[in-house]
């Protein structure tokens, strides 16, 4: 079943006199329980295509059908009721709230959905056990390692049980073993079905994903199945 499909989008950026042509023509389908990576350098295009996948954004010109929606020509109000329900963001900088512990941070996209107290303490605590954390639900995010506050924005990025786990650049501020820990977690999510994008320019860390896609100047390079899946342990 397919969860992404793209064809033949193009998004430009008009600066002016300027125009930038970020994506030219792409054209690409995941299905549900892919874990696929997009690597390409600096400026081929990978925030523009994950900000369309993720429906942040919509294309200039072709189509995009989420999870059996066209999403392409909708309306902010409309693409942000799909994104909330369809989408799992997870951020090189983690994006957690400073004052909350990391049960509120998991429990936040529970109240947009409209769920009541005890289910949003339910369903963020079973969340955090996801994600192996049960045991610092009342921790602040500056009481926690950077790997385990990357962990809490997983446990959010999946509360409300997402079609599509995305992740930009997932790693980007830890280290390299702490990087491992995550890309471990992603293994084991993978393992459970769970539908990965992740966005990276790091080699290493793309090597993990069971496909990628190379990007360059805003088209697809290549799009392979990764024959040599590095396991984090
Ligand atoms: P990425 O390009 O890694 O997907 P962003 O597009 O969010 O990340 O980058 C944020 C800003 O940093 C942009 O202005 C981008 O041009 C710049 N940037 C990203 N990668 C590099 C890099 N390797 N060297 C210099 N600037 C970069
Ligand atoms: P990447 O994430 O691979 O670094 P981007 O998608 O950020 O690539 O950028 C692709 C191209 O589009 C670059 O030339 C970048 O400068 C341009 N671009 C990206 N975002 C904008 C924007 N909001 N306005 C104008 N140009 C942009």
């Amino acid at each position: 079943m397919k969860i992404i499909e793209t064809s033949h989008i193009s998004r430009r950026y008009v600066m002016g006199e300027e125009v930038i042509q970020a994506l030219k023509d792409v054209s690409i389908s995941v299905s549900k329980g892919e874990y696929v990576a997009f690597m390409g350098p600096s400026g081929s295009g990978k925030s523009t295509l994950m900000n369309i996948i993720g429906c942040l954004d919509t294309p200039s010109t072709g189509k995009y059908i989420l999870n059996n929606q066209d999403v392409s020509e909708m309306s902010e109000n409309e693409l942000a009721t799909v994104r909330n329900k369809e989408i799992g963001f997870v951020f090189q900088t983690f994006n957690l709230l400073p004052r909350q512990s990391s049960l509120e941070n998991v429990a936040l996209p529970l109240i947009y959905a409209g769920y009541n107290k005890a289910d949003r303490i339910e369903k963020a605590m079973l969340a955090l056990k996801g994600v192996g954390l049960e045991n610092r639900a009342g921790h602040k995010p500056n009481e926690l390692s950077g790997g385990q506050r990357q962990r809490v924005a997983i446990a959010r990025a999946l509360v409300n049980d997402p079609s599509i786990l995305l992740a930009d650049e997932p790693t980007g501020n830890l280290d390299s073993k702490t990087s491992y820990e995550i890309m471990d977690l992603f293994d084991q999510l993978y393992s459970k079905g769970n539908t990965i994008v992740m966005v990276t320019h790091e080699d290493d860390i793309a090597q993990y994903a069971h496909r990628i896609v190379r990007l360059r100047d805003g088209l697809v390079e290549s799009d392979k199945v990764n024959l040599n899946v590095k396991k984090a342990k």
